[in-house]
């Protein structure tokens, strides 16, 4: 062989070309850009995929090496320190079985099965000790190709390891691989049957946390074995590592069912089923201060409002396909009259009916129709979760029907309203625009009017957008609105669509200009989603502390002592006559103790009132935040409120 055909040629991520000899490895390939490089190096990207850095290099290879900086490498620690873990757990009980561990967001988790053993939090303290020490012996993990498929087998099966034995019965035909962990003699200390990539030493480890254990099933399905999970995380500096950890601290302090336990707001019962959500008073008043506001910003938007029934005839759901392509999200029928009925999954065709009602005439659109409309939903009762995942629910739902020239019009306006809104609560948001998916019903010129006129509405309003290439509905092109809360969490926002199926399906037609019938166009949005999900959400994006215009109690009154009680009662009387929400405190507990109770249930203003307030005619303010504002007259105190209320701020 010449030494030409030994010498391949890798492309780096700045374009050029190295020349390498075959066989040598990303590493090598760090080490000839320089030794820095070599000395960061955990992993490479080979033509975009995750590789070992190991990993031996061919000719024509796009090859990025990977340091802590990459932000693909992450993937890579999170992975390796599950086979740590696993590698940890196997130690401490000798008697576990390995399922899985795979990443998920913000960490990793390991599946074992452990005969006898319950795992505790103690077990997982000892754990990390554990790891701890296998990361210090700086393991080096090493691929090795499964050759002798059947000797493996046998392996694992003398072993117990039924899972991963069934794993590579799975994969046999696939180039199975184990990945050795070697200690520095080079002596294999422990396995794990894995594709990998990996890091190429635990040394790298250095910022972990076991998070917690939940149980889990083999192969997610509850008739096979039972397993027990733990949750972890990886990052590479602690300091990452202690913000992740503070971060989900105060999401876990923020949890709308706990703040639902402590300020009497919500609740599902047993009884009912679940998925199923009980507003008490307390939300209730949040909710119906968010709808009057809604009803408000949709009436001066020229949006007219309608009712429609919960149940309709199967019939219904036929012509609109519901039952065609979203059957396995309906309840069963239930039987009237010897006829099929449906709970209603989505409000569309109820308003298309009332669109259908009459003749319509260009002259007549656009029509906005809305409705806090209640759907029924099949979720699986492993998906529930508080008010974010429900059953039941009711979506501020609204369909424009309108002409191809009016869309972008129209679409621009539901931006201008999304906008009113998420300022409203408070909340960043970023919008993508999701195109035309390979599926697709409807004609190129369909899309691309469709697709069109949601862009330009956004470009125009010079809105900042990304392109979710595919990501569109088969049957509409669409914009997802995704919202940021007050901690950076992402929510899913409102949407927009134009639908090009159900105009055709329920044949939503106007006589246009030229006297000829035309399909109207249909656009669906929802703007807060469902009031149960936006309400959970903005449970946590306020951690509880409702602003004014929507805290359930806005003043509570506390009078020192019973020859307080008189001067209190006017001043209550004359704050509700301003329409707010006041709770009188006149318990004989102490001053301190009723301010505390307040504060604890968020309510933004106490209104202390002792001998010198009754005195000058004044009150006392505290606020939840603020403390101490002084003394001040009502009209003083109730002029500020207004000015609060009015502007929807979270002071
Ligand atoms: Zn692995
Ligand atoms: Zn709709």
């Amino acid at each position: 062989m010449s030494s030409v055909e030994t010498q391949i040629k890798v492309k780096l991520p700045d374009g050029s070309l190295k020349s390498m000899e075959a066989g040598q490895t990303g590493a090598d390939l760090a080490k000839a850009i320089s030794e820095g490089l070599y000395r960061k190096a955990v992993g490479l990207t080979i033509n975009g995929e995750l590789s070992d850095l190991y990993t031996p290099l061919a000719d024509g290879m796009e090859v990025k090496i990977l340091t802590a900086d990459s932000p693909e490498s992450i993937e890579l620690l999170r992975h390796s320190t599950a086979h740590v873990m696993a590698q940890a757990v196997q130690k401490l009980f000798p008697q576990a079985k390995i399922a899985i561990g795979p990443t998920i967001d913000n960490g990793f988790y390991y599946d074992f099965e452990i005969k006898d053993h319950a795992l505790s939090t103690d077990d997982l303290a000892a754990i990390e000790a554990e790891m701890k020490k296998i990361a210090e012996a700086k393991q080096r993990l090493v691929r090795y190709n499964i050759a002798d498929v059947d000797k493996q087998l046998g392996e694992f099966e003398s072993q117990g390891e039924k899972f991963k034995a069934e794993l590579l019965r799975e994969h046999r035909d696939h180039n199975p691989t184990l990945y050795l962990m070697q200690d520095k003699e080079g002596k294999t200390v422990w396995n794990d049957l894995c594709r990998g990539p990996h890091l190429p030493s635990t040394g790298l480890i250095k910022a972990f946390k076991l998070l917690k254990v939940s149980g889990s099933y083999w192969r997610g399905d509850e008739h096979k074995e039972q397993l027990q999970r733990i949750y972890a995380t990886a990052f590479w500096t602690k300091k990452d590592l202690d913000e992740y950890l503070q971060r989900l601290e105060e999401a876990e302090k923020r949890d709308h069912r706990k703040l639902a336990k402590q300020l009497d707001l919500f609740s599902t019962h047993e009884e009912v089923g679940p998925g199923l959500i009980f507003w008490h008073p307390n939300l209730a008043t949040v909710r119906d201060c968010i709808e009057n506001y809604w009803r408000a910003e949709h009436r001066r938007r020229g949006y007219q409002f309608v009712y429609t029934p919960h149940i309709a005839s199967e019939h219904l759901y036929e012509i609109s396909g519901h039952l065609e392509n979203y059957a396995e999200n309906m309840y069963s029928p239930m039987d009237i009259d010897g006829q099929a009925y449906r709970a209603k999954p989505m409000n569309c065709p109820g308003h298309i009916m009332i669109y259908k009602s009459k003749l319509r005439s260009y002259r007549d659109l656009p029509i906005r129709m809305a409705e806090l409309g209640t759907v029924y939903r099949y979720e699986r009762s492993g998906v529930l979760h508080g008010m974010l995942r429900v059953r039941g629910f009711t979506q501020d739902d609204s369909h424009i029907f309108c002409t191809p020239e009016q869309l972008e019009d129209e679409i621009s306006g539901i931006l201008d309203l999304v906008d009113a809104l998420m300022t409203t609560f408070g909340y960043k948001y970023k919008a993508y625009l999701a195109t035309k998916p390979p599926q697709s019903l409807g004609t190129d010129e369909e899309w691309e009017m469709a697709t069109g006129a949601l862009e330009r509405a956004m470009i125009k309003r010079g809105m900042e957008y990304e392109v979710d290439a595919g990501g569109g509905a088969f049957y509409a092109p669409k914009i997802d609105v995704k919202l940021f809360d007050a901690i950076g969490r992402e929510w899913q926002g409102p949407t927009v669509q134009v639908d090009l199926n159900l105009p055709s399906r329920f044949d939503v037609n106007y006589i246009g200009e030229d006297g000829n019938k035309h399909h109207t166009v249909m656009v669906h949005r929802a703007v807060l989603g469902s009031m149960e999900r936006f309400c959970g959400g903005l449970i946590e994006h306020y951690a509880g502390a409702f602003p004014l215009w929507l805290a359930p109690t806005q003043v509570a009154v506390i009078p020192i002592s019973d020859r307080h009680q008189e001067h209190a009662h006017k001043v209550a009387k004359l704050l509700e006559s301003m329409d707010m929400r006041v709770h009188l405190d006149e318990r004989s507990e102490t001053i301190n103790y009723r301010i505390r109770e307040a504060q604890m249930q968020q309510t933004p203003y106490m209104v202390v009132i002792g001998d010198k307030e009754v005195e000058n005619g004044q009150v006392a303010v505290r606020h939840r935040r603020q403390g101490d504002l002084g003394s001040m007259s009502v009209e003083d105190l109730a002029a500020k409120l207004k000015k609060e209320l009015d502007s929807k701020e979270n002071i």
